[in-house]
């Protein structure tokens, strides 16, 4: 199929500087989890990408000296000649396929506690960033920048902006945004120096115009140099001289960047989840840049959109689409639209497990996407299966997100697939989750897989079918798959997290009770140690039936582990907004006539809470019942034909969106692999010297 016409537009060419970018999809700086000891998944991950059409392809945050460590968060490094050949893995990988190579040298400033290289972190004025914040909690805080101290940042720039040179890069950045180092020059509350780099606005953007001058002497006739900035705080502030700060400091740089990155100040507003927040959030913030420059402007806004995009760019708002999240669920975004297939893009759903892998500190994990991280070391190219090994066919049963991207995965293959659900309609889990409030766009799980399996020619679907062992046994099928999910329970833990069993009364229910449609008689409390979306979520949905919702999590916050997916300070103002008291650090004790008495974790005390319906939203177990009964009859297996039987997703073990896709399409790469093939190859740093890391006075940072 040929492009549409109107997409034209996106495959323009665009000048940065001394390079040019073969269109306008640009994968923008974002961690992936993989740091200098993955070189190879990560060269993998980003190659993916350019493959999959994005014309430019950046790193994630590369410190550029060691004084900037964010361990134990998986930031790169750009320290010496190991590094150097590190990163040459990804830009040659890059440049294979015509794309270009960005990197974003980074200095994290009193965001950091060197925790690994122990030198006091710097800032402007010993003032750190995030410094109440749990997550980031650190016992060292920063030293105040001295006049030395900022003629090295320079230098370390400057060098690193060379190696970057020699590691092949084509963009070269300048990072001043995120509670970084620069970011925090711009800011008064961080920024309270009395000399040239404090006071006004003019003042306070110097070492920013000096960062990029100085990567401009290094490398500027061969690279393209970008400032990323964060905009959201500096166009909320007030200027004497124009519309806003972030106005006077864009006017103030304007046409000194090749390239200007715009983004947002802090990771939940920058890589909002699509729970709280739509396609395009930034546009209110950064829409004024390309106004006041004549430099090509790139931003983000979680953009699968192709019409969404010719807008952006029609409406005079960004020059190339920026694209983190939608280049992960979909590296071949780009070469689709090319080829008029816009219907088979896999469209991020905003979920954000992709972020929670950076503070997890591991290789990037995607809902949408099995495949991402697994491109080296388990040889998963997003668009290309191998054949099927067998002439097989395939029964899956239980049609959730496991099971269809399992269907899906081995009908690629060519493989013969039966899906069949119980339910009238597909989707598991799904059927339920996206009709609570702000999770409709996660529907975009079953829509692509299942739009995608009525296209093959070699699926047959059976909705409204709830198999049975005998059913299982007729069908004449050689490879059983169950994929029949979990189910929550009522299980209550002890002060010493030990199970002790489920709580069996009347008017205490679980999210697949509500699921079903119960009536829950209020007052209603939500007890959540699940601690990610769907207690909040219930609770937020029971406020439309009922007039008292109370919350309450043996966590310290509401959705506890949300933090990691960006969404937990949302959920505490959708509570709040929905009316929903909150109740944290408590667990049940007991539940009678019409009171439910709960304990303080740590001192015991013992309040009671009026409750009709207590909502336990807890743990998981698999609902394998089908598996063991097919075990029991296992004799019977082999007369009727079946070679083999397996689980995937929740009815393995239970866990995210994002655990169960990745089951149902290992279950289908490895189907009729050789017995005892390898698991994965695993990767390992490039070191080939190992050097003692000294300053020669001149910024360099080299082996002796
Ligand atoms: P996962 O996340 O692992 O995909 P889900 O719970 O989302 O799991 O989906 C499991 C699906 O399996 C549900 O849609 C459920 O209706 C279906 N299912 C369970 N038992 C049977 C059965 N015996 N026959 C067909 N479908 C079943
Ligand atoms: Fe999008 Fe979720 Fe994948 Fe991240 S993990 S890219 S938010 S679908």
């Amino acid at each position: 199929m040929a492009r549409h016409s109107r997409f034209d537009i996106l495959f323009e060419p665009v000048r940065i500087g001394p390079v040019t970018t073969p269109n306008r999809f640009y994968a923008v700086p974002h961690a992936s989890g993989m740091t200098n000891t993955m070189p190879r998944m990560r060269a993998g991950f980003r190659e993916t990408k350019a493959e999959g059409g994005w014309g430019v392809v950046c790193t994630g945050y590369v410190s550029v000296h060691p004084t900037s460590d964010d361990s134990p968060l998986p930031y790169a490094t750009l320290w010496d000649d190991n590094d150097v050949r590190s990163h040459a893995l990804m830009t040659d990988a890059v440049h294979a396929h015509g794309s270009l190579a960005g990197i974003e040298l980074w200095h994290g400033g009193g965001s950091v506690s060197n925790k690994t290289s122990r030198f006091p972190p710097l800032s402007p004025s010993g003032l750190s960033w995030m410094a109440t914040h749990v997550g980031f909690m650190g016992n060292q805080r920063s030293k105040a920048m001295d006049a030395a101290d900022i003629r090295n940042l320079l230098r370390w720039q400057a060098e690193a902006a060379r190696k970057a040179r020699r590691a092949g890069f084509d963009i070269i950045y300048v990072y001043a945004g995120m509670g970084y180092l620069p970011y925090e020059f711009l800011l008064p509350e961080w920024n309270q120096r009395t000399d040239e780099y404090g006071g006004s606005v003019a003042n306070r953007v110097r070492i920013v115009r000096e960062l990029l001058e100085v990567t401009k002497d290094a490398v500027g006739d061969t690279c393209g140099v970008a400032l990323r900035i964060s905009l959201e705080e500096l166009r909320s502030r007030r200027s004497e001289r124009a519309e806003s700060q972030a106005h006077e400091v864009v006017e103030l740089l304007a046409d000194v960047p090749d390239l200007w990155d715009v983004k947002m100040d802090s990771s939940p507003t920058d890589c909002s989840p699509s729970r709280f927040t739509g396609e395009g959030s930034h546009e209110p913030v950064i829409d004024f840049v390309k106004k006041m420059t004549r430099k090509p402007v790139v931003g983000v806004g979680r953009f699968t959109s192709p019409d969404t995009m010719v807008s952006q760019i029609k409406r005079g708002v960004l020059d190339l689409i920026g694209g983190a999240r939608p280049s992960i669920a979909d590296p071949f975004l780009p070469k689709k639209i090319d080829e008029g297939r816009e219907q088979d893009i896999r469209e991020c759903i905003g979920c954000n497990i992709c972020i929670s892998s950076w503070h997890d500190s591991v290789p990037v994990r995607c809902t949408q996407n099995p495949t991402v991280g697994e491109e080296w070391r388990r040889g998963w190219h997003p668009e290309r299966v191998s054949a099927a090994g067998s002439e097989s066919s395939v029964l899956i049963v239980g049609g959730g997100p496991a099971g269809l991207e399992c269907a899906l995965t081995i009908a690629r293959r060519g493989y013969p697939v039966s899906l069949a659900e119980a339910s009238d309609n597909f989707g598991g889990r799904l059927r339920f989750e996206t009709t609570l409030p702000g999770l409709a766009t996660w529907g975009r799980v079953l829509d692509w897989r299942l739009g995608q399996l009525q296209r093959l020619p070699n699926v047959t679907l059976y909705a409204g079918n709830e198999l049975t062992v005998n059913d299982i046994l007729e069908l004449e099928h050689q490879r059983v798959v169950i994929a029949t999910g979990a189910r929550w329970t009522r299980m209550l833990y002890s002060t010493l997290e030990l199970p002790v069993g489920e709580l069996e009364q009347a008017h205490v229910y679980t999210p697949d009770d509500v699921a079903a449609g119960a009536y829950l008689d209020g007052p209603i409390v939500v007890f959540d140690f699940d601690n990610y979306y769907m207690g909040s979520a219930i609770a937020e949905h029971l406020t439309q039936s009922a007039d008292s919702v109370t919350y309450v999590t043996p966590a310290g916050h509401a959705s506890a582990w949300a933090i990691m997916t960006n969404e937990q300070p949302q959920v505490h103002r959708a509570l709040a907004n929905a009316g929903v008291r909150l109740i944290t650090l408590s667990r049940v004790v007991r539940f009678e006539l019409g009171e439910l008495v709960i304990a303080n974790l740590f001192t015991g005390e013992e309040r009671r809470l009026p409750c009709h319906s207590l909502v336990i939203v807890g743990a998981r177990l698999a609902r394998d019942e089908l598996y063991q009964a097919l075990m029991a009859r296992r004799q019977e297996l082999a007369p009727a034909g079946i070679l083999s039987v397996d689980r995937i997703g929740d009815a393995l073990a239970p866990g995210a969106i994002a655990h169960a896709v990745h089951s149902g399409h290992c279950y289908a790469r490895e189907l009729d692999s050789a017995p005892g093939s390898e698991l994965y190859r695993r990767d390992a740093p490039i070191v080939e010297e190992l050097p003692f890391l000294y300053d020669d006075g001149t910024g360099e940072c080299v082996a002796r």
